[in-house]
């Protein structure tokens, strides 16, 4: 027998709700992942795998080539590749001269300072835009955060709160001012009917290019920082 199956990486995830065994490819964790109603389908699961090794080998492989934080190597910010640099030293990340600069005193903390960086600059420019999408529509948002999100860019809560993803300071102006203006539209509109849409349109002419941009780009953007 084969063992094709074997050489999948995929994590197990027992689902109570599930109706039957089932494969996905989880594109923000860049993994295989086989969904199991109850733990005892564990085998019926060996034989999914088994049997779609090839699709998801197909899926697997047509991932973006990771691209980890390290000295040398390459970040995407604001829709363009360049290079990342460290620098011995304290302080904060900063862009200069198409390179973002990292202080780092130690080796082993390149990548966090990185991520960090890449976070900070990314608070700044998600407030910047937030706060003049929500003066102009003439609304207040009530706290403002960035994270490590996996399944949507950015998010509203009723209690006026915006979430932000800090992969946004990896996409090109345009579309992190697109996020802005939806999250921002949202304290005003908490659905996504015409007059939600009415209201982005004030703020942002072009809504089906930025659009466009994270669907065809998200793979891409879950690549940047990956290990593996
Ligand atoms: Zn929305």
């Amino acid at each position: 027998m084969s063992s094709l199956g074997m050489t999948v990486p995929v994590r197990y995830v027992i689902r109570p709700r599930a109706r039957r065994v089932s494969l996905r490819i989880d594109t923000a964790k860049r993994e295989a992942v086989a969904i199991l109603p109850r733990a005892r389908d564990r085998k019926q699961a060996d034989k999914l795998i088994h049997d779609k090794a090839g699709w998801l080998e197909g899926h697997l492989g047509r991932m973006p080539p990771p691209m980890p934080f390290t000295p040398g190597g390459v970040v995407l910010l604001r829709g363009n590749e360049i290079a990342l640099v460290r620098e011995i030293g304290r302080g904060v990340a900063r862009e200069n001269d198409g390179a973002l600069i990292v202080p780092c005193p130690k080796a082993a903390s390149f990548s966090g300072r990185t991520r960090r960086g890449l976070i900070a600059l990314a608070r700044k420019e998600l407030t910047r835009q937030a706060q003049c999408h929500a003066n102009a529509l003439d609304v207040e948002f009530s706290a403002l955060s960035v994270r490590d999100t996996n399944s949507r860019w950015g998010s509203c809560s009723a209690a006026g709160r915006l979430n932000f993803s800090w992969r946004l300071i990896c996409v090109p102006f345009s579309v992190l001012d697109y996020v802005c203006a939806h999250e921002v539209a949202h304290l005003i509109e908490h659905n996504h009917g015409p007059r939600f849409w009415a209201l982005v349109e004030t703020r942002i002419t072009d809504i089906t290019t930025p659009r466009r941009w994270l669907r065809k780009n998200s793979a891409r953007l879950f690549a940047v920082g990956a290990e593996k």
